[in-house]
């Protein structure tokens, strides 16, 4: 532990941790069933209603990753032969695709090429071509750095009758999420990107609408530990019942991560993420570096840098790494090689960290 010291993430994610954060984790663990947890319990299921912008009752924090905020999205709505669609352009969609065959879904993908958004009109044909019980999309893509028009394509799905499923993973906190404004019915997202908290939990939100879908399953949740019909008796109600111990000091965390956010105000953290996007892309230009992906749907928190001719990547970010206690990620898939991930994600996201960053990439390039 001791070869641990003060890193820049400047990654996919995770993002660096305020004081503020890394001080409530260390506050001293109590019982899952204490009444004063409880109080914090409540006090978090509120505060993610108002980052997510939803009234939603069920609206909690998965214990997991991200990743198990989409398995749990998921596992508690499809039954076998449910019919299923993803709106894919990169890994993350990729993956929703994967979770959702595992649990017996007949899954269609349309395919968007990466680096480029879903396009609303290809979308809408294939969102028509059948009647599904989910449609799926992906709000930031991580992996491209492409942000997908959650909001045009929301229409669209709610016409055609199917749940509107989004990843909000990244986006969360560093752009707009509007789960009641979109009509989405299962939104997750996770701690460790614009939230700005450590990896382990992952705040999900059902609507009335999935809630009765999960009511109404011919069978029961084929995952015990994500099933929302179980978790909901200890995270709601006036007598609350254990299912599995909850991670206490990472709930500690997720609270002053939401306190400090809607301190900030939601909007005023949008706009410094953008900020501090619109800064890295003029420094990047000094240096000669081009975004991989059009302005027109560029994410500000996740920027994918192409990289120049004759250079070695990995090696790049394996200096920064060791000279510099910079980390930024790689391409991913087809992009392995071709473009730097460079996050903006969270307490990251500010002008003091693009200079550390840019006068390193400088030395070393
Ligand atoms: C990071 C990420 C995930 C997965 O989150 P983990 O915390 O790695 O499990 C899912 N979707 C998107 C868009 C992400 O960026």
């Amino acid at each position: 532990m001791n070869a641990i010291k003060d890193t820049l993430l400047m990654g996919p994610g995770p993002s660096n941790v305020r004081d503020s954060v890394a001080n409530a984790l260390t506050l001293p663990t109590i019982g899952h069933l204490d009444p004063r947890f409880i109080v914090i319990m409540d006090e978090v299921k509120a505060m993610l209603r108002s980052v997510f912008r939803t009234t939603n009752d069920l609206t909690i924090p998965i214990s997991g990753t991200g990743s198990a905020g989409m398995e749990a999205c998921f596992v508690n709505l499809i039954e076998p032969g449910d019919s299923v669609l993803v709106l894919e352009n990169g890994v993350f969609g990729v993956r929703m695709a994967d979770v959702a065959e595992r649990l017996g879904a007949q899954v269609d993908v349309e395919e968007f090429e990466w680096g480029t958004p879903v396009v609303v009109d290809r979308a809408a044909k294939a969102i028509a071509s059948k009647p599904y019980k989910i449609v799926a999309v992906v709000h930031a893509e991580t992996s491209t750095g492409v942000r997908n028009s959650v909001e045009e394509l929301a229409p669209l799905v709610v016409e055609s009758g199917a749940l509107y499923l989004v990843d909000a993973v990244t986006s969360l906190g560093g752009l707009p999420v509007d789960v009641d404004g979109w009509q989405a019915d299962a939104v997750y997202s996770g701690t460790q990107k614009c939230l700005s908290c450590p990896p382990g939990l992952a705040p999900v939100t059902f609507s009335d609408r999935a809630r009765e879908v999960l009511a109404a399953r011919s069978r029961k949740v084929p995952n015990w530990y994500l099933d929302l019909s179980l978790l909901t008796s200890y995270w709601e109600g006036a007598k609350r019942s254990y299912h599995h111990t909850a991670p206490i000091n990472m709930i500690y965390g997720l609270h002053q991560a939401l306190s400090d956010l809607l301190d900030e105000g939601l909007q005023v953290s949008h706009d410094r993420h953008q900020e501090a996007h619109e800064y890295l892309v003029d420094q990047l230009k000094n240096l000669g570096l081009e975004l991989f992906v059009d302005p027109a749907y560029r994410l500000p928190m996740l920027n994918a840098v192409t990289v120049p001719g004759g250079v070695d990547e990995a090696e790049i970010r394996q200096r920064l790494l060791s000279d510099h206690a910079i980390e930024i990620g790689a391409g991913l898939g087809p992009l392995a090689g071709k473009i730097w991930r460079i996050g903006l994600m969270g307490h990251t996201a500010r002008r003091e960290n693009v200079d550390r960053l840019v006068t390193a990439l400088g030395a070393l390039l």
